[in-house]
């Protein structure tokens, strides 16, 4: 498993980088087949080509479907700086936790479930996108349609914190763009012909900031702005992009609602407002607890205790729980620092949560 991670780690993938992530995909693809899968690229004419490995099983039964993606968000070139290495029980690397380990335990947990016993299982599809980091623009149809054929998704991105908790609820994601332009104007001789866009923005992100509702899951994060020339410039132009999240789907319509009623303070000033909630939330419905239970027996059996958890972050399984999909995440590597320098997944639970992947499987 260790040699396969290190391969898929060091063939590095960023979301935007169409010739890297049709390479890593292509070693990916070979991976699949050797271990019995027939696989299918969905080919991209700008976003790398998704990847499709379907593994048969029991006739008539309904296939599970395993996700993920193998785009990253490092840059070509982070391997000089942070390489694939083994130290004191971790491997580190970008995008080792994030998710390539998950990957390879989709394919070891295959090849021990076809060794043991070749069909009993369901049908089994693994369908990894290329632009989950960027939002999943390309990845979302095809996810979405493969999903309405199954029984069920398990979700190979990582677990939840070191003790590796699997997410049964993920909030939902959302941006917005508030743009407002005023006129410019010299600051010492026209100040008064002047309309600054930075005072008419400060205010309308002290509007937005009003909308978070934290014991509702509900929050408003104004992160980037820009805006203005010079300071001797009454700034004619400024924009600021907003991080939304929302726990509950019925959420998304009222917070819509309220970016699209906003209005200028100053009538000299306009504002257009661009976005929306772009991942709906992975509520804990009762599939999901379902799914869950069964993954903490299996993991019983193996001596391992699991607990469940709720993130902020998104995922595709947003998409497929929100079809009504019973769906379930966090099931790929243990470790920490997903998108980080220090990103690692603890050796020792890699196989471990194969093996509990692979009795999964096999029990639904
Ligand atoms: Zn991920």
């Amino acid at each position: 498993m260790l040699a396969t991670l290190r391969q898929a780690v060091e063939i590095e993938s960023p979301s935007d980088d169409k010739a890297a992530l049709d390479q890593c995909g292509a070693y990916l693809a070979r991976e699949f087949a050797r271990r019995g899968a027939k696989v299918s690229m969905h080919s991209q004419p700008t976003a790398g080509d998704h990847l499709k490995a379907e593994f048969p099983g029991r006739a008539g039964a309904k296939p599970l479907l395993l996700l993920g993606h193998f785009d990253t968000v490092w840059p070509l070139g982070t391997l000089e700086k942070m390489p694939f290495r083994v130290e004191n029980g971790r491997a580190y690397g970008p995008g080792v936790l994030d998710m390539k380990a998950g990957i390879v335990m989709m394919m070891y947990a295959m090849r021990a479930l076809r060794s043991a016993n070749e069909a009993n299982h369901r049908p089994v599809t693994v369908l990894l996108d290329t632009d989950e980091e960027i939002g999943s623009t390309t990845g979302r149809p095809l996810v979405e349609a493969e999903a309405r054929n199954c029984e069920a998704v398990l979700v190979l991105e990582p677990a939840q914190g070191i003790a590796g908790a699997l997410k049964t609820a993920r909030k939902g994601v959302g941006d917005y763009t508030l743009h407002v332009r005023g006129r410019a104007a010299h600051a010492g001789v026209d100040f008064e012909k002047g309309r600054s866009a930075i005072v008419e923005l400060s205010r309308q992100i002290l509007e937005v900031t009003k909308f978070t509702d934290v014991a509702r899951g509900l929050t408003v994060n104004p992160g980037v702005i820009h805006g203005g020339t010079r300071t001797n410039v009454i700034a004619a132009d400024a924009w600021c992009e907003v991080d939304v999240r929302i726990a509950r789907a019925a959420d998304a319509q009222e917070l819509e609602q309220k970016f699209r009623s906003l209005r200028v303070f100053d009538p000299d000033c306009t504002l257009e407002v661009t976005g929306g909630v772009n991942r709906p939330p992975m509520e804990r419905t009762e599939g999901t607890v379902r799914l869950f239970r069964t993954a903490q027996e299996q993991a019983k059996t193996l001596g391992l205790s699991l607990d469940e958890a709720a993130t902020g972050g998104g995922s595709d399984g947003n998409f497929t729980s929100a079809l009504g999909v019973p769906t379930l995440d966090g099931l790929g590597g243990v470790g920490e620092g997903a998108h980080a320098v220090h990103e690692s997944i603890l050796l020792e639970q890699l196989p471990r949560r194969t093996a509990m992947l692979a009795c999964l499987i096999e029990s639904l």
